[in-house]
């Protein structure tokens, strides 16, 4: 490692702003050059569909450091700067003004994009009501019709848009969510929690349309505007009036840079254990990665902060020559009503789940086991016992369910 050698990060998110900070606090010596195409400096994402959205955290929150921080580390930050290419024989990366720059070890840290809305002959057409929830700009743009009485249409059940849904109720909207499995984060979480989320929303007023099809959208003549939102729910068809749609049906991975330079990528560029691709020069975190993972045994692309940040670690370690792999478990977090939800571990393919506290309460938790032991956990307004169930799904820990279901018993105790 000399004061020469230069590292560009492409891709100036949670990892990427992650990274480079990282490796100054290790004393890397040389260059670190972080390249980002959006015009902010690296920031939480997650603020976007809660606080930010409702207008309670500003602008400058988001941000992960302050934009003097870089300059103080010494770190290249160029925002607004789209790499285009990636030469691997010359190792050299093209920027969209045609310029080109040297490297000597690459990161790529491009994140994803959100998935958009595929409907027959909307490609050709860009609603100004009709919004995703990926970046500063995509708030900045739906902001100003989150005004009291408007209907929202939100499709997608997942952690995002159900985000949205509560901020929208709060500030008076009126919200439909349309979700197309039978129940919401049906892929993520048991039947019980799916209840629970629903239940918490329908509280607030949130209207549901489960097991739906979105058929298409109603546009005004100059296809500039959503008017409504044909349905079918169970087979029923149905007419939606909307004032603004928002699409939360997930992201897509921006591997376009990999693939094109010849890399693997399968759900992600694939990356071994140390986030090194194939080619030793060029490593992959975050969102945009498909790595290895101690906890499944097989590989997972992560969509969450945590894993971000510890992506962010194994990288920096392995670019200042040590080798460290994660031990990490998967976790997130979610943030509805005020309410704490926090999940660890994947639950795909558990037996039996059992259930803690109270669901009327909002105080309530769902544990996930598969042969006896625990390997995840939902945990809903009990924030003094995630750590004690990250714990268990950690040690995969066998545990007596009736002593585990029994909210007087302290998770503590239960750990063998
Ligand atoms: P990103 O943060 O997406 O950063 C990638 C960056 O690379 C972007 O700025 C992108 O524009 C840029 N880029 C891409 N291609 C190029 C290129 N060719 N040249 C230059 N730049 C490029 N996680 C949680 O754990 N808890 C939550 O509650 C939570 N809530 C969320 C809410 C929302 C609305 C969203 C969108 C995400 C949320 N997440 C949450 C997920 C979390 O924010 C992401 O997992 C995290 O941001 C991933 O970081 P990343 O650096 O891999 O990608």
């Amino acid at each position: 490692m000399t004061t020469q050698e230069r590292i560009i990060i492409v891709g100036a998110g949670q990892a990427g702003g992650e990274l480079a900070a990282g490796l100054r606090k290790q004393g890397y010596p040389g260059r670190v050059v972080l390249l980002g195409d959006e015009a902010h400096p690296p920031y939480q994402r997650p603020p976007l569909s809660k606080g930010f959205l409702q207008g309670k955290v500003a602008l400058a929150d988001l941000y992960l450091k302050p934009l003097a921080t870089y300059e103080r580390f010494d770190i290249e930050f160029k925002p607004g700067t789209r790499v285009e290419a990636i030469d691997r024989s010359t190792r050299e990366i093209s920027l969209r003004d045609g310029s080109r720059l040297g490297y000597d070890k690459l990161v790529l840290a491009t994140g994803g994009r959100a998935r958009p809305l595929s409907l027959p002959g909307l490609d050709t057409a860009r609603p100004e009501n009709l919004f995703a929830m990926r970046s500063i700009l995509d708030v900045e743009a739906m902001r100003g019709r989150f005004v009291p009485g408007n209907r929202l249409v939100i499709i997608g059940g997942g952690y995002v848009g159900l985000e949205v849904a509560a901020v929208a109720v709060q500030l008076g909207l009126r919200v439909t969510l349309l979700e197309a499995a039978p129940r919401l984060l049906s892929r993520v979480t048991g039947p019980e929690v799916s209840s629970f989320i629903e239940q918490l929303h329908r509280e607030r007023g949130v209207e549901f349309r489960l097991s739906c099809e979105v058929r298409g959208l109603e546009l005004d003549e100059a296809r500039r505007q959503v008017r409504g939102v044909d349905v079918a729910c169970h087979g029923v068809p149905e007419r939606l009036e909307a004032d603004l749609v928002l699409v939360g049906i997930g992201l897509i991975p921006n591997t376009e840079l990999a693939s094109a330079a010849g890399l693997a990528v399968d759900n992600g560029i694939l990356v071994d254990e140390y986030a090194c691709t194939a080619d030793p020069a060029i490593l992959a975190i975050g969102d945009c990665a498909n790595q290895p993972s101690a906890y499944t045994g097989g590989r997972i692309r992560l969509e969450s902060v945590p894993n971000a940040i510890e992506h962010a670690r194994v990288a920096a370690a392995t670019l200042m020559g040590k080798r460290e792999p994660s031990t990490a478990i998967p976790w997130f977090w979610s943030d509805q009503y005020g309410l704490k939800l926090q999940m660890v571990g994947l639950s795909t393919g558990y037996e039996q789940c059992v259930t803690r506290g109270s669901a009327e309460r909002k105080e309530f938790s769902a544990f996930y086991l598969k042969g006896g032991r625990v390997i995840a956990a939902d945990v809903m307004g009990r924030p003094a016992e995630f750590m004690a169930a990250k714990k268990l799904v950690s040690s995969r820990a066998e545990v007596d369910v009736t002593r585990l279901g029994d909210a007087a018993v302290p998770l503590t105790s239960l750990a063998a």
